[in-house]
């Protein structure tokens, strides 16, 4: 999913509060993504036709996958046509305002198509779930049925109850439901990377965040579920996993059976063992919890990518405080550095938050310097946005006027562009091992693939005969401010 966002797209940037340039699997973006997967798209053998569309975080996006496998269960083929589908589902996402409007727009869309087709079922699945079923079920009856993010195994029951004519809900959270047995569907998949979600919601109270209220308390997958997923997608071709969880870090697992305990850093070790060209990524550490044996760890396996997403949210530590992130500014600095100590060529990136309850223009001053001091090779940033039920918007008073909210942002976007360009042209010359993902965006005869530290690569094809999948060696001549461009060394 190569996504490309210039800086003339500045203003759009802003509005979609914000991510900056162009590279990756997102952390924060997707917005609509449709179900695609040639094995289960709807044929004469399905009795029914599902579309499903996917808002958020990656956790959204694998938590699809497993809701495509249940349905899959029940007989349903994948439409990508609302018009065709017997059942239209939305995972959505609350972590944002945003979010949740581009969402109800979106049911307000369908609710058009059920007019020509009462039959038509419509439901929305996921974060905004819990807060919002009242509201769309009964009041404004834009959906059939409401599902939180751990109740997706009561997803046929619910359809028959809706069916029938009932209001059919499931938003209670669960402590132990990770959803372990099930083999997700891979959707949009490219066969070559793959999200493996490693544990669910969240127990850190970030006083701006919603997660821990939407999808409940953290709790860690079985980690021998976890290899044997791993292992299923190296042998069937894939390459590269991505560890997902809302903290990866406090990632704990007690083996009933033996009474082992499994750290992040010994799960790590158990999936780089699988193989040493399968390689893997992880996603979200917070910086409280990433611990020396991690970083050992990642140095340790070459398969396992130098790249390390540590949100920031802010660089005073003041504001730190009031956001209930349990560190400082001089803690997350020489987090930074320890991780540049271990490995020197590990990449980091960040999430930072403008205009949070309080922040002066020394806040924000602090927020630019420490920018400037870590040098991330690309952040996710955006303005702050209140949420109902979260502590800030119990504790605090959302004070910060929009225009201010958005000037601080537009000056962070632009030095993170700065940064971008000036961290990626010191590539320049330098030769990286890429593994292709497959075409790039804007030919067929060039390849697109991510080096360890997660940059987007693209180059000639040429003359040899490498497909995706394989690895390459391209030496960099050349960079915008979110891709490396090469050739091919071998
Ligand atoms: N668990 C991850 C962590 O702690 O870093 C973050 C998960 S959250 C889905 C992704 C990002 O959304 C956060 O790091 C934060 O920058 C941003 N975010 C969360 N709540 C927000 C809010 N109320 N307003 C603006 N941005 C928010
Ligand atoms: Fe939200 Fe904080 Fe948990 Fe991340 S660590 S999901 S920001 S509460």
């Amino acid at each position: 999913m190569e996504k490309n966002m210039q800086m003339n797209d500045f203003e759009n940037m802003i509005d979609i509060e914000s991510k900056i340039l162009s590279t990756s699997r997102d952390p924060h973006q997707y917005n609509g993504e449709v179900f695609e997967n040639e094995s289960i798209v709807a044929s004469t053998q399905h009795q029914k036709r599902f579309y499903l569309e996917s808002y958020g975080c990656q956790m959204n996006f694998a938590d699809s996958e497993v809701v495509a496998s249940i349905l899959q269960a029940q007989g349903y083929g994948a439409t990508k046509e609302p018009a065709e589908a017997d059942l239209i589902l939305l995972n959505t996402c609350s972590i944002r305002e945003k979010a949740e409007l581009t969402v109800r727009k979106r049911l307000t869309e369908f609710k058009k198509i059920k007019k020509n087709n009462p039959g038509l079922l419509i439901g929305m699945l996921g974060c905004m779930a819990e807060r919002l079923k009242t509201k769309l079920l009964e009041e404004e009856k834009l959906v059939d049925l409401v599902v939180g993010p751990d109740a997706y195994r009561t997803l046929p029951d619910l359809i028959s109850e809706a069916e029938d004519g009932q209001k059919a809900v499931n938003v209670f959270l669960s402590r132990d439901e990770t959803y372990a047995d099930i083999a997700p569907v891979r959707l949009n998949s490219n066969g070559i990377t793959a999200f493996v979600s490693i544990m669910r919601g969240c127990n850190n109270m970030c006083s701006f965040c919603v997660v821990p209220f939407t999808r409940g308390r953290e709790r860690s997958r079985d980690a021998d579920s976890i290899i044997a997923e791993c292992q299923e997608l190296y042998d069937t071709g894939y390459k590269e996993v991505t560890l997902l969880g809302q903290n990866v870090d406090s990632y704990y697992w007690n083996n009933p059976e033996t009474g082992h305990n499994i750290t992040f850093a010994q799960l790590l070790e158990r999936v780089a063992l699988i193989s040493p060209v399968l390689r893997i990524r992880f996603s979200t550490s917070h910086p409280k919890d990433i611990t020396d044996d991690v970083l050992h760890i990642m140095a340790k396996y070459e398969n396992i990518c130098k790249y390390i997403h540590l949100p920031l949210q802010s660089g005073s530590t003041r504001v730190l405080q009031l956001m209930n992130r349990t560190y400082t500014r001089e803690w997350y600095l020489a987090k930074v550095k320890r991780i540049k100590e271990i490995m020197p060529d590990c990449s980091i990136s960040a999430d930072i938050i403008t205009g949070f309850c309080t922040e002066t223009e020394e806040d924000h001053q602090d927020t630019m310097d420490i920018m400037w001091q870590c040098r991330y090779d690309y952040s996710y940033m955006f303005m702050y946005s209140e949420r109902p039920g979260t502590l800030a918007a119990k504790r605090f008073t959302d004070d910060i006027p929009h225009d201010v909210k958005r000037r601080r942002l537009q000056e962070i976007v632009a030095i993170q562009n700065k940064l971008s360009f000036e961290n990626y042209s010191q590539d320049i010359g330098k030769t990286y091992k890429v593994l292709i993902e497959g075409n790039s965006k804007r030919s067929a005869a060039d390849w697109m693939g991510r080096n360890s530290q997660n940059k987007v690569v693209v180059f000639p094809k040429g003359d040899f005969s490498y497909t995706s999948g394989d690895y390459v060696m391209v030496l960099v001549h050349e960079c915008t401010q979110g891709t490396l461009l090469g050739t091919i060394m071998n």
